[in-house]
């Protein structure tokens, strides 16, 4: 057993951040399921939104952030991130992450206007921001002596003191499985933070890493948290559709550049969708490819630029250029075959402004929390910032409370009535079967009949899981199936309950608008007594 003052769970920007934070005053394991670097903020490209032009402001961000959001942002959680926002940047800055700078922009950091934003206001380095933030926050977590940071280990289940009528109640740490020795070890924790990142992986294409299956959700759920608006989840439009290419964003700058979405005969569709074509928002172009590929029964559709010249391509889009070329395809002669894939996570674990969720000791922050800011469609470069001020919000709620006594004895893993897997096939099977119903029933554009077909096969498939679960020994790709079934099951019952179509989440049987504004949340079922 392992004891800790804090047990953060997923070393993305989230769990890096709030880590060093916490550090000097307390004594933190940070457990995580790859390397520290592997996570979908390590892949962010374009940036961090805040207000840091003075001909900027925070209403106009926070208004910006509303629209998007299509009226279902928590104004009082938006205007909290929003203020927070320049601070979090200067602290990142104290950190040593090297953004892009410009002496002539009166800030001294070059700052771009991403879609959606009407100032500039998305700081970066380079069209690498991600990567650049976790090299230099994880080198600073490695050296820090109050940080143990565990790689390879992966959260099984929360230890809720009520559930195993223990002394002690709330959350008291965690099972969690180390993949290299194959043993599942306790780690308590005065204070645990679920900072797990999304949950693309539920859907059959999806521009998320690998780590992004949902387990914080599901972790949180079989604890007894609330979530909410599960339904919103974003499709970035035009992901490579290649079986070599896992998870390659083309970037919307094609489309603005005069890349044309046709079909495989060649047919232009998206004036007929929309009268701004190919430069409508990313819902609308997602949505317009998702109808004409169920339509025609297709794969892929494809993104066209090869009019413009060479020179002009090689220039401007130098990384899709030779990635497409490696995979065989010239961008300057013939189309790129594109997908929409699932990109972020709306909702999640029901969280206050101080990150606490409905089970005490337990946080979560990042993508797997639901804070309110994102409503029914995400505003660009929100994601990290939330990242940010959240982790801020955690440790003051965190150092505020009081240290916490010697922890309760905790039982260990009990393995004695299980025995090694029979049949592996039966985790492969069910993790395709869900990802591509997921995708066909539950993706871009929704009906009642489809997510209740996929409810009837998440039923199935939970029980066989559970069964499975219940008699063999734990793996990584059991852990996240049983995972991912259960986020699967939370995004249908969400969308289930809205009956309306409002930003992210679409639904011919409901396509206008609802009366009322509301979010939608999942009580966990009540414990017996
Ligand atoms: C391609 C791409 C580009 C993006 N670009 C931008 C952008 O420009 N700007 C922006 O604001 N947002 C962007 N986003 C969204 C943004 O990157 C994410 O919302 C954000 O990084 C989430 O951070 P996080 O710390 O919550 O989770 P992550 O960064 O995903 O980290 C989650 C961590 O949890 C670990 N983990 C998961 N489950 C377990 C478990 N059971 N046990 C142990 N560890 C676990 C993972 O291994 C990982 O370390 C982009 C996303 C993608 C995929």
């Amino acid at each position: 057993m392992l004891d800790s003052d804090v047990l953060i769970i997923g070393s993305g920007l989230a769990g890096q951040s709030l880590a060093l934070r916490l550090a000097d005053q307390r004594r933190v394991v940070l457990v995580t399921k790859k390397a520290i670097t592997d996570s979908a903020s390590g892949w962010a490209q374009g940036g961090i939104a805040a207000v840091l032009d003075n001909n900027d402001s925070v209403g106009s961000h926070v208004q910006d952030t509303h629209i998007a959001g299509a009226d279902l942002c928590d104004p009082v959680t938006t205007q909290f991130v929003v203020e927070h926002g320049p601070s979090a940047i200067n602290w990142l800055i104290g950190q040593g992450v090297p953004f892009t700078v410009d002496a002539d922009s009166g800030i001294g950091y070059h700052l771009t206007r991403e879609g959606g934003h009407s100032h500039r206001r998305v700081i970066h380095v380079d069209d690498a921001t991600g990567a650049a933030v976790q090299a230099t926050l994880s080198e600073k977590v490695m050296a820090h002596p109050n940080i143990t940071v565990l790689e390879n280990h992966l959260a099984v289940d929360l230890i809720i003191g009520e559930k195993l009528g223990l002394d002690a109640s709330g959350c008291l740490g965690a099972y969690v499985l180390d993949v290299a020795q194959d043993r599942v070890i306790t780690v308590s924790a005065r204070h645990t933070v679920l900072a797990t990142g999304g949950a693309g992986k539920v859907y059959l294409y999806t521009t998320n890493p690998d780590t992004a299956t949902g387990d914080g959700l599901a972790i949180a759920w079989r604890a007894g948290c609330s979530v909410a608006n599960m339904e919103f989840i974003q499709f970035h439009p035009t992901c490579l559709y290649h079986p070599d290419a896992k998870s390659f964003l083309i970037s919307e700058a094609v489309r603005g550049e005069g890349g044309i979405l046709r079909l495989p005969d060649g047919t232009r569709f998206m004036p007929e969708h929309d009268p701004r074509a190919e430069l409508a928002p990313r819902d609308v172009v997602a949505r317009a490819i998702d109808f004409e590929m169920k339509r025609h029964g297709l794969d892929c559709v494809y993104l066209d630029i090869s009019h413009k010249t060479p020179e002009f391509l090689k220039g401007h889009f130098p990384n899709i250029y030779a990635r497409c070329l490696e995979l065989g395809i010239d961008i300057t002669k013939e189309p790129i075959p594109v997908v929409p894939a699932a990109h972020f996570s709306c909702g999640g674990v029901l969280t206050d402004l101080s990150a606490r969720t409905d089970v005490a000791n337990l946080y979560a922050i990042g993508e797997v929390a639901h804070t309110g800011l994102h409503g029914a469609n995400r505003l660009a470069s929100n994601s990290l910032l939330e990242c940010v001020v959240f982790s801020e919000a955690a440790t003051q709620a965190i150092l505020s409370a009081p240290a916490g006594s010697t922890p309760c004895p905790l039982p260990d893993w009990d393995e004695s009535r299980i025995t090694d897997a029979d049949e592996e096939v039966v985790i492969s099977h069910n993790w395709d079967e869900l990802r591509r119903f997921m995708w066909d029933y539950v993706g871009i554009v929704r009906t009642t009949k489809r997510l209740e077909r996929a409810q009837h096969r998440i039923r199935l498939l939970k029980r066989e899981i559970d069964e499975y679960y219940a008699h063999f020994r734990v793996s990584n790709d059991l852990l996240e199936l049983r995972n991912l079934v259960v986020t699967a099951d939370l995004i249908v019952r969400c969308a289930l309950k809205r009956k309306e179509s409002r930003g992210l989440h679409f639904s011919r049987d409901y396509p206008n608008l609802a009366p009322s504004i509301k979010n939608t949340v999942l009580r966990p079922p009540k414990r017996k007594a």
